[in-house]
């Protein structure tokens, strides 16, 4: 493949770009303390055009060429696809070094925050696969690198955490709360407003504008390539269905990016249902939430009477998140995006099916997007695209321990 391929065109008509404020319909803003303007400000002024350079274009798609290995395999997955009466390819994200799509954005990031000179990085992570692309990165660009972390996540994802410390990374314990995904954010926040200085990298389409649209943009490479792939293998650059999971909405806005003013499109976004949305211990935000501001953004999140979060819940740390990106939020509320959910039980039966009968060892998380399969009623030449987001080593313990169910 040619590496002008690779170049990013982002369509600035598109009812699904974000106005000067970083608005998505009504969802999305920048709602940050006043000790946060400038830094938040000198990102919003900058980030569009460091993008659009050419030097950055060029370092961005050399290290995602030769660093994390992309373009990653669009595969025909054949028993997966005659399981289900359709073609089903799966986005290899998985393959990424460090296993995940985190790193498409902690590569981005890592060269916006040196050009704009920063030294001393922050971040916070829920499964441990932001953690560890954003420690990855610092690594490799020889950057301060501080995580903060749910103490909850901390164990379940031990792993992940000696994977960070190993690249040199200080991992914070966030003790507060659900001691997750949602208390390591607010614990980073909180550093960040002490040292406005520090470049706050945040792994999902969340937080104060320029973020969420900054993340979409460094994870739109996977429709980018999701196109021309499809067009070598079917003679069509686009598919009937696009299928991913949504904890913030990363993965999900990549694999749909170039696809949202393609109406015939179908965006399915998958949420983690945690024990059923109506259990009390779910993370089903779209069908739980109401609109409020989190994070430094307005959108959709799960809140009580009073405003007070509600604690989600989700076996897998990724997707056990209170909130969705302003875009999820946007693609949620125009019903540009069909949303759907997965309870933990129906996302462990899909990780062992894809396991057994494709020979891929899918993350938690993914396994949430494959879970809503058997819910579908495709039709013969239907042509599927699932963004398999992550794999499933981290996740081995869990497995194990529900090998018997
Ligand atoms: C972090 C993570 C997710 C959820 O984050 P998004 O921002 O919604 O993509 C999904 N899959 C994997 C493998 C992850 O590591």
């Amino acid at each position: 493949m040619k590496l002008k391929t690779l170049r990013i065109h982002y369509n600035m008509k598109s009812k699904f770009q974000p106005d000067k404020n970083g608005y998505f319909g009504q969802f999305g803003g920048a709602f940050i303390p006043e000790l946060l303007y400038p830094n938040v400000k000198e990102l919003q002024d900058n980030y569009i055009q460091i993008i659009e350079s050419d030097e950055f274009q060029k370092e961005y798609k050399s290290l995602l060429k030769d660093y994390v290995g992309r373009p990653t395999p669009l595969y025909l997955a054949k028993r997966l696809s005659e399981k289900y009466g359709a073609h089903i390819y799966l986005k290899r994200e998985d393959l990424n070094h460090t296993g995940a799509h985190k790193v498409n954005n902690t590569i981005g990031q890592i060269l916006i925050a040196q050009k704009l000179g920063k030294t001393k990085i922050i971040a916070e992570t829920g499964a441990g696969q932001h953690g560890v692309a954003t420690a990855t990165v610092c690594a490799l660009m020889g950057l301060e690198c501080t995580v903060f972390m749910g103490e909850k996540d901390i164990v379940r994802q031990a792993p992940n955490v000696a994977r960070m410390k190993m690249l040199g990374a200080k991992v914070v314990s966030a003790t507060s709360g659900s001691k997750t995904l949602k208390d390591a954010t607010n614990e980073a926040i909180r550093y960040w407003i002490q040292n406005p200085e520090t470049f706050y990298l945040i792994g999902s389409v969340v937080g104060p504008h320029p973020h969420p649209d900054m993340v979409a943009r460094l994870q739109a490479i996977i429709s980018e390539e999701m196109k021309w792939q499809l067009k070598e293998k079917t003679g069509k650059e686009n598919p009937d269905t696009i299928i991913a999971c949504v904890g913030g909405g990363s993965n999900a806005a990549g694999a749909f990016y170039h696809y949202m003013d393609d109406k015939e499109v179908e965006l399915i976004a998958v949420e983690a249902a945690g024990l059923g949305v109506k259990s009390g211990e779910s993370a089903a935000t779209s069908q739980l939430g109401e609109v409020g501001i989190i994070h430094g953004a307005k959108t959709i999140l799960m809140q009580d009477e009073y405003g007070q979060i509600v604690e989600p819940y989700s076996i897998s740390a990724g997707l056990d998140y209170p909130g969705v990106g302003p875009l999820h939020a946007f693609l949620y509320e125009s019903k540009r995006a069909k949303f759907m959910n997965a309870t933990d039980k129906e996302a462990l039966v899909a990780a062992y099916e894809l396991t057994k009968i494709e020979g891929i060892i899918p993350a938690l998380e993914t396994a949430h997007a494959l879970a809503v399969l058997p819910k579908i009623k495709f039709k013969k030449d239907q042509v599927v695209v699932v963004n398999l987001s992550g794999r499933g080593d981290k996740d081995l313990e869990t497995y194990i321990k529900h090998l018997e169910d």
